[in-house]
């Protein structure tokens, strides 16, 4: 059996968007979810084009700026159309996009948005994370949701070198990485030798 086919999956897997955090100008919120529309405007051959976000106390929409004043031929026709379509996937790329986020002065809260997948109950020498959203995690975050150990463990194990991480325990992650594991300490130190073959008992003399 190769080692490929004893990699074990993980999936960090999306549950709901983020949640979009600004000041409200309407009320004290701060947070905003996308309303799943799209504004376009179109001004002779310039657009301008919105995601459109709700506050999440008061419910005032926010029109969210997408594109500004471009020129309708420098838009890929299919997103213009995914745009007037309110396609949900485009809603949903937008609304994670940390460029966007970072455009329009916004910080996004990834609580609430993930859960982790785990394939194998025991997990094999390597595993592979991936990750269907962009959120960061702590990779010790998601290494004690899937190995069911403390997170002192996971630094003990990774100071001990039988877990090999890419980062730091503490870093965040947010794309797919892989980690290696070594059997516990308990079974490595168990079979090794064949049984002896069995001696006559000595009795003791006397
Ligand atoms: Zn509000």
């Amino acid at each position: 059996m190769t080692n490929i086919d004893r990699a074990a999956r993980w999936a960090v897997r999306q549950t709901a968007l983020p949640t979009v955090v600004k000041p409200c100008l309407n009320c004290s919120g701060t947070r905003h979810h996308p309303s799943g529309k799209f504004r376009v405007n179109a001004n002779g051959k310039l657009l301008d084009v919105w995601l459109l976000m709700s506050c999440a106390t008061c419910d005032r929409t926010w029109k969210t700026p997408v594109h500004e004043r471009v020129h309708v031929q420098s838009l890929e026709p299919a997103l213009l159309v995914a745009y007037e379509a309110n396609d949900p996937a485009a809603v949903r790329a937008l609304t994670m996009s940390p460029s966007l986020a970072a455009k329009n002065g916004y910080r996004l809260d990834w609580t609430g948005t993930w859960d982790l997948v785990v394939s194998t109950a025991r997990p094999s020498r390597t595993v592979l994370i991936t990750f269907e959203l962009p959120a960061p995690i702590r990779v010790e975050r998601l290494l004690t949701l899937g190995l069911g150990i403390s997170r002192g463990e996971v630094r003990r194990m990774v100071a001990d070198g039988r877990l090999h991480l890419p980062m730091a325990p503490d870093a965040k992650a947010h794309r797919d990485f892989e980690f290696t594991i070594d059997q516990p300490a308990t079974s490595r130190d168990e079979v090794r030798q064949p049984a002896p073959p069995p001696t006559p008992r000595l009795r003791a003399s006397g």
